[in-house]
């Protein structure tokens, strides 16, 4: 084989992956059409409402709420769940930082889980365990688009009664036993930044079932106003989490997408996985078999060096990049962020709360560890592309392995 591309060599990937966002002249018109109609704002509008009601439909839900942000949107179900000072809320240690500070910005306390050695989830043993008294609530993430085991969490769930929010930022089209995620607890938010899996930029969405949650949730994000009521009555409080009808009418078309672009997704996933059955040392995130589909915001892989010479996880990312393959880097431990290990998080939890002894920052989070260290996330743009871009990104892995020792 050619000399590594890191080293000089010619690169393995022949041609670009796919291009993102992907958008032609639907979104181009839908923007202009807002542009010209004078209505840019939601609340005389009509296309984020239309964005909001289709996108909660597509995933069988009652409600949709399109908010500023997917961390806004778990702000605000998290404030409409009633979740408060001296609460406890838990969460993944192995996901986005928003999981976690939106659970502060309520001035509760995130509890953070190990998550499971093959599918990178919360492992439920953990959350069943980390259940207290104060447990307000349980924010489930479906990391990389895999699904939680929602048998056995809605069932944890109800048997402590405390409420299941879903972070499905990673998953939007995913399903768990043919029900999609975002519809097993009180609620789901979506996150449409740039990098998920529709977008608008920023953007995000609340999803729910509840007719009493629903109106909650829409009073947080409208400034305290009940839908109905007068424009200057604000009941509760609430604060602006408004999306545009920019974003709505951008997101309204990529929703058209979605369908088309998860199934390729969760067919170049299944390709990646057979091929790499052969490589040894990679072991793709597992599917579990009641994941009907995954959404795929990344398609995740352990990387044991030992099986590439004891090249370090960072070079080995550094030669796949050379080689062409698109990396997305992954998320560093939530217990290890700055915030935790210099008591920053203390300042919004209730005096009480704020002087106890938190477990989390002598507890070992092994499994988190492993992800967050040992891992290379292939970013959803690339499962857009066709079987050649597959195999490209197995040849650069079995590249680099064969030429281990050049790296050492
Ligand atoms: C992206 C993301 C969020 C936050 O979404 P933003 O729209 O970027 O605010 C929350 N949780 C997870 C798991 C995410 O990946």
């Amino acid at each position: 084989m050619a000399t590594l591309a890191l080293l000089g060599g010619p690169t393995t990937k022949t041609k670009p992956f796919p291009a993102w966002p992907v958008f032609d002249q639907q979104e181009r018109a839908a923007v202009l059409e807002v542009l010209e109609s004078r209505v840019w704002w939601r609340t005389p509008g009509t296309k984020t409402l239309g964005f909001e009601q289709a996108f909660a439909e597509y995933h069988r839900a009652k409600h949709g709420i399109a908010i500023t942000n997917g961390t806004h949107a778990l702000e605000v179900v998290l404030a409409a769940a009633g979740v408060s000072s001296g609460d406890e809320v838990i969460v993944p240690d192995y996901t986005f930082v928003a999981t976690a500070s939106s659970v502060l910005f309520t001035g509760a306390m995130p509890i953070m889980v190990d998550v499971d050695s093959e599918t990178f989830c919360m492992d439920l043993e953990q959350v069943e365990h980390a259940i207290t008294p104060r447990t307000k609530a349980i924010i489930a993430v479906h990391l990389g688009g895999h699904p939680v085991d929602m048998d056995r969490l809605t069932e944890i769930a109800r048997k402590h009664d405390v409420m299941l929010i879903e972070d499905c930022a990673h998953a939007h089209g995913s399903r768990w036993r043919d029900q999609y995620v975002g519809t097993f607890g009180i609620a789901g938010t979506f996150s449409f930044q740039e990098g998920k899996l529709m977008t608008a930029g920023e953007g995000g969405v609340v999803i729910t079932s509840d007719d009493q949650f629903e109106r909650a949730a829409r009073a947080v994000h409208d400034c305290g106003r009940m839908p109905g009521e007068w424009f200057y009555s604000h009941y509760v409080y609430g604060s602006n989490y408004r999306l545009s009808e920019w974003q709505g009418a951008v997101l309204g078309v990529q929703l058209t997408r979605l369908e088309d672009q998860t199934r390729r997704r969760h067919e170049n996933a299944n390709l990646l996985d057979k091929l790499f059955e052969d490589v040894e040392g990679i072991t793709p995130q597992r599917l579990d078999p009641r994941c009907s589909r995954n959404g795929h915001y990344a398609y995740i892989f352990h990387y044991d060096s030992a099986a590439f010479g004891g090249v370090p996880t960072e070079r080995f990312i550094e030669a796949m990049l050379a080689e062409g393959i698109t990396n997305q880097a992954a998320y560093p431990p939530v217990h290890a962020l700055d915030l935790f290990q210099n008591g920053e998080y203390r300042k919004r939890l209730c005096p009480e709360q704020a002087a106890e002894p938190h477990a989390f920052l002598k507890q070992p989070f092994p499994e988190t560890d492993r992800a967050a260290w040992q891992t290379y996330w292939v970013p959803q743009t690339a499962l857009l592309g066709d079987e050649e871009d597959m195999h490209e990104i197995v040849e650069a892995v079995k590249k680099i392995q064969e030429h281990a020792k050049e790296l050492a």
